[in-house]
């Protein structure tokens, strides 16, 4: 999508060059929980001299998996190999990048709910044993041997734990949960990006820009970006908080970093289906979005804002989302 609030990675968000993401803990912000849960982790893994367990990391795009992933092996003062469940599409390919592995090693596979069934079938032994299981030939003389791998630490990210097969998930020692980050938090990424890119801003212009950013820090960044842009050309170049306010006005992201997509989304339930409830696949039919955008991208998002709810029987818009729209609160039946 070409949405500016869009949480997914965008070819120009650029973040790494830019010198944006962190590359420390304590550079890291926000996140206390899961954090402080890594942090004993990588410390009592050290002290041992031992490779860190495996780690899976789950919330919606944007909040910091890949980010946190790369602290991780930076601390541990290991490799990290990066990959993604989609591209690794038979078990040769996971072979060749585990065999390639150094101890200690992370290999970090984002969207991990995404890998086919045989490719997780390798995985299992890899990650519990340390083992390859190759089958030589095939049909009655074929035969199987064990290969030895160096120890290494998975880090698996996905959107949605609740779409892992359990037992992938029963295979990981450490789970954790990140969180939509408070407007505090989003100010801090906001300044110390600012500071990064050498541009002025006002605490109050910071918090304005925090606030529109949907809880997601990758959103904060490319709004600053779009903002910088906005306060040099019609401004005198400092963000101050009316420069926030007009720039962001001028974008069409609302005070609570609602755009076009989600105001589409929400009027198509209330005008097409009264409000609700509906389900999945009529409100991707009636936005001309994909099911999994629309549950991965744009749902949590408007649920966190208690704009959307989930029933059994659907998917219903709230009255604070008509509030929020300026139309009339629709009389519900008491259930
Ligand atoms: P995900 O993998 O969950 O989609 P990323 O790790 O790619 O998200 O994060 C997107 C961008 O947001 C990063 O490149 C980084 O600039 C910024 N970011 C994420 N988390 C933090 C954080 N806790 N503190 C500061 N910046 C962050």
């Amino acid at each position: 999508t070409d949405r500016l609030v869009s949480p997914s990675n965008q070819f120009e968000d650029n973040d790494i060059e830019m010198g944006l993401r962190p590359r420390k803990l304590n550079e890291y912000i926000g996140q206390q929980k899961a954090k402080e849960t890594i942090s004993i982790f990588i410390e009592a893994a050290r002290q041992r001299v031992e490779a860190l367990d495996h780690v899976l990391l789950f919330g919606p795009p944007g909040l910091g998996k890949t980010t946190l992933s790369n602290i991780i092996a930076n601390e541990m003062g290991v490799n990290i190999r990066t990959t993604s469940g989609p591209a690794i599409e038979r078990q040769g390919d996971l072979a060749a990048i585990l065999t390639n592995l150094s101890p200690g090693d992370v290999l970090f596979i984002d969207e991990i709910h995404r890998l086919s069934r045989a490719v997780e079938e390798i995985l299992y032994p890899a990650m519990e044993d340390f083992a390859l299981d190759i089958v030589l030939g095939k049909g009655p003389g074929a035969r199987s041997i064990r290969l030895d791998l160096p120890k290494f630490t998975l880090i698996g990210a996905t959107t949605r734990a609740g779409m892992l097969a359990s037992p992938l998930r029963d295979r990981f020692g450490i789970i954790s949960r990140l969180e939509f980050y408070s407007t505090e938090d989003l100010t801090k990424i906001v300044t110390r990006a600012a500071q990064i890119l050498n541009v002025s801003i006002e605490a109050k212009g910071a918090e304005e820009i925090a606030r529109r950013s949907r809880g997601t820090p990758r959103v904060a960044n490319r709004l600053l970006k779009r903002v910088r842009d906005y306060a040099q050309v019609r401004a005198e170049g400092d963000i101050t908080l009316d420069v926030s306010i007009n720039a962001l006005e001028f974008f069409e992201v609302d005070p609570l970093g609602l755009d076009h997509t989600d105001r589409r989304l929400l009027r198509a339930v209330i005008e097409k289906f009264n409000g609700g409830p509906v389900g999945l696949d009529t409100i991707a039919a009636a936005t001309s979005e994909e099911p999994d955008t629309v549950e991965d991208v744009l749902e949590p998002f408007l649920m966190q804002l208690g704009f959307l709810a989930r029933t059994p029987r659907g998917r219903i818009v709230t009255p604070q989302a008509y509030r929020h729209l300026g139309l009339p609160v629709k009389e519900t039946p008491l259930e």
